[in-house]
C-alpha cells in the first residue's frame, strides 16, 4: 500500500463535459457536507479562487487512487482542518454528468470537532443554520444542489 503522503495528486485539472460546462477534477470531485444540530459547515471562499467570494462546502478534485469519501475527507482536512475520526458519515449524494461526477458526502460532526480556515482558500468557516443557507451567496454548484441536499438532511434519522 502506498502511504498517503507518497500518493500522487493526479486529479487536479479541468474536464470538458458533454453538458457544455467545464468541471474541476479529472476523476470527478467530492465535497463534505458536515452537520451539527440544525447547522451545516460552510466555507467562505477567498476572492481569488474560482467562483471566489461565495459560500460552499470544503471539497475538491478526486485523485485516481481515492474513493470519493477519501477525497472529501482529505480536502476537508486540508481546507478546514478536520480528520476522519471527528465525523460520522451518514449518506452520499451525487450529481453525475456521465464520465464526470460530483459526490457530496454527508456526515455529522462528532465532539470535539472544531473546524478552522486551515488554508488560504477560505476566508472563514462557519456553522450556518440550515434555514439561513439560502441567504448567503452560494457557490453555483453548491447552490444548484442545495435543495436536494436539504431534503436528504431532513429525511435523516
Ligand atoms: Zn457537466
Amino acid at each position: 500500500m502506498v502511504p498517503m503522503a507518497m500518493a500522487a495528486r493526479d486529479g487536479d485539472g479541468w474536464v470538458d463535459c458533454p453538458c457544455g460546462g467545464k468541471h474541476w477534477g479529472k476523476y470527478g470531485a467530492a465535497g463534505l457536507l458536515l452537520l451539527r444540530d440544525q447547522s451545516v459547515l460552510l466555507q467562505h471562499r477567498a476572492p481569488w479562487v474560482h467562483n471566489g467570494d461565495t459560500w460552499g462546502i470544503p471539497g475538491g478534485a478526486r485523485d485516481s487512487h481515492e474513493s470519493f469519501i477519501e477525497a472529501a475527507i482529505r480536502e476537508a482536512h486540508e481546507e478546514v482542518g478536520i480528520t476522519a475520526d471527528e465525523i460520522e458519515i451518514l449518506n452520499e449524494s451525487s450529481e453525475s454528468h456521465g464520465q464526470w461526477s460530483y459526490h457530496t458526502i454527508i456526515a455529522t460532526a462528532l465532539a470535539p470537532c472544531e473546524p478552522i480556515a486551515a488554508n488560504q482558500e477560505s476566508i472563514e468557516v462557519r456553522w450556518i443554520e440550515i434555514a439561513d443557507v439560502t441567504t448567503l451567496t452560494l457557490h453555483p454548484a453548491f447552490g444548484r444542489n442545495w435543495e436536494k441536499l436539504r431534503e436528504i438532511i431532513q429525511r435523516l434519522p
